[in-house]
């Protein structure tokens, strides 16, 4: 093997790692959940092409590849199959906007497990997680794509987790030649989310708020990892979305994305000076503290309207 081919081989498995842990934590606390998310099932219906390929059956859309052991009934896999493709549509439109593709490239590879044992020996992951996406990245390009579910027979937690997980995966595209930030990866992640766990995060938020215990701007914005603590994990996530949230209301969803990037690059401040109107990262913390603390609670966590 060549040295280019072997140093471009240890970059994405590397980048893969990498993807692989940002969401082992994140998911994890997923099982502190206890309500439900309704799933319309006014959903849009999706072509879907039925196969067998290497001992799985295969339900097959335009940018996934469902992966299956022909134990769910057609009307689940067409669902399923619905909100995918819709979902990632959605969030491919909102966040990407021109630059979103409308056909991936490659595929999404999809793998619905209906046991914790397949879904843990598949995914190598607990199953609290229940839902893994794994990424191949690097070079500009996305070289493969990923994700594990455990379904359930109530599966509209399922729906939400793949929610989650498809933003990584949508939002991979527009950070190919550099590891997006973890504010803004989770943040955006949990925006799209629905239901009981955003409104958790937003009650861990309120009481930060209420005791004055929150990170500051410039710890979130330069954090390469979460915090080991559970708590402090939560109020990462939760701080993370809040500001995704106000910066998308302030000053649009492009501009949360070149904030991401160049807060990679340069010193905060002047990544926030260059995206925004405001004079460094000391101003974007006051005015976001200020519109946190006028806030409706519930609304926290939630883009309410972009500008
Ligand atoms: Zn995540």
């Amino acid at each position: 093997m060549q040295r280019s081919s072997l140093k471009s081989l240890l970059l994405l498995v590397v980048l893969a790692s990498v993807s692989a842990v940002r969401c082992r934590q994140l998911v994890a606390q997923d099982r502190f959940d206890t309500q439900k998310t309704v799933v319309s099932k006014d959903q849009p219906s999706v072509p879907v092409q039925h196969f067998v390929s290497n001992g799985w059956h295969v339900a097959a859309t335009r940018n996934f590849r469902i992966h299956h052991r022909a134990d769910l009934t057609s009307s689940s896999l067409q669902r399923l199959a619905s909100h995918l493709e819709t979902q990632r549509h959605t969030i491919g439109s909102t966040w990407l906007g021109a630059e979103f593709a409308a056909t991936w490239s490659v595929t999404c590879d999809v793998y619905l497990h209906q046991t914790d044992l397949q879904y843990e020996q598949h995914s190598g992951m607990p199953v609290e997680t229940v839902g893994y996406s794994r990424l191949k990245v690097g070079r500009g390009k996305v070289w493969s794509r990923q994700l594990d579910l455990r379904w359930h027979r109530d599966h509209t937690r399922t729906f939400d987790v793949a929610s989650h997980e498809l933003t990584h995966i949508v939002l991979a595209d527009r950070f190919c030649w550099r590891q997006i930030p973890r504010w803004a990866d989770e943040g955006i992640a949990i925006t799209v989310e629905t239901g009981d766990r955003r409104e958790r995060l937003a009650n861990v938020l309120q009481d930060a708020v209420e005791a004055n215990r929150l990170f500051s701007i410039r710890d979130l914005l330069t954090a390469r990892n979460y915090p080991s603590d559970r708590q402090l994990a939560d109020l990462f996530y939760a701080q993370s979305a809040s500001l995704v949230a106000f910066l998308a209301e302030a000053h649009g969803y492009q501009q949360v994305l070149r904030l991401a990037e160049m807060s990679t690059e340069q010193d905060v401040s002047v990544a926030v000076a260059s995206v925004t109107n405001w004079r460094d990262a000391t101003e974007l913390e006051t005015r976001w503290q200020a519109w946190l603390r006028q806030s409706r609670k519930a609304d926290s966590l939630i883009v309410a309207q972009e500008k």
